[in-house]
Order: structure tokens, then C-alpha cells, then sequence
């Protein structure tokens, strides 16, 4: 996958690996550290109660702690093709939309809430 307004020269650190939490190139193929796969992962955030990953075809969820400190093991996988009715509420920051019949509700930080509708927003255009 290339993109018209990649610039080679540039090289930013801002894909964090869903795995280990590190910063790798945008463009890695395999995490720096821990060999991960990335080459699926279009964005992945970290917030306070759940971290998210988005790739090309779905949202996946992976729910966090109570105090956020680590993972609880339960991951979420959402197909972009079975969600519908999105809704990035504002200024209230909360990921809404509907999947298996039933409305979901994703609380997230403000700054990650506008990367997710950049990044949504042009997958499912
Ligand atoms: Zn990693």
C-alpha cells in the first residue's frame, strides 16, 4: 500500500505497536521490539480504559484494568463492515456505534477521539 503524499523523507514514529507499546515507523512492517506484525494496523491508542487498535477491515478493543494499568485480557473484535450508525460525540468524547444489533459506547481521550475519526473517516468513505 503506497499513498500519493507519503514523503520518504520523512520518517515519524508514531505507530505504537497494539503488542508492546513501543513507537515504530509509520510504514514498519514488524515492531522494532518485539516482531509483531503491523503491517495490518492502521492506528492504535491508548486510553484510559481500553486501548484500541484499527486496521483496514475492524475496530478491535482491548479492555484495561480499572485503574488502566494493564490489560484484562478480554479483546473485542468489531468488522468495519458490521458497524454502522457511528457517532463520535463531542464534546463529550465517546465512540458510539451499532454492532449485532446492539448500540456500543467507547469512552476515549479527546486527543484520541479526533485520530480515530481521521483515520474512520477514510477507511469508510
Ligand atoms: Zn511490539
Amino acid at each position: 500500500m503506497t499513498h500519493p503524499d507519503d514523503d520518504p523523507e520523512m520518517i515519524s514514529f508514531e505507530l505504537i505497536c497494539p503488542e508492546c507499546g513501543v513507537s515504530n515507523p509509520e510504514n514498519a512492517e514488524y515492531c522494532l521490539v518485539c516482531e509483531r506484525d503491523l503491517r495490518n494496523t492502521l492506528l492504535f491508542l491508548e486510553d484510559d480504559s481500553f486501548d484500541l487498535e484499527i486496521t483496514s477491515d475492524s475496530v478491535i478493543e482491548y479492555r484495561k484494568n480499572f485503574w488502566g494499568t494493564s490489560r484484562t485480557g478480554k479483546v473485542i473484535k468489531y468488522p468495519l463492515s458490521e458497524i454502522s450508525n457511528l457517532e463520535f460525540g463531542s464534546p463529550i468524547t465517546r465512540f458510539k456505534f451499532d454492532f449485532n444489533g446492539k448500540r456500543h459506547v467507547i469512552p476515549l481521550k479527546n486527543e484520541n477521539m479526533k485520530s480515530l475519526k481521521q483515520v474512520l473517516n477514510k477507511i469508510l468513505d
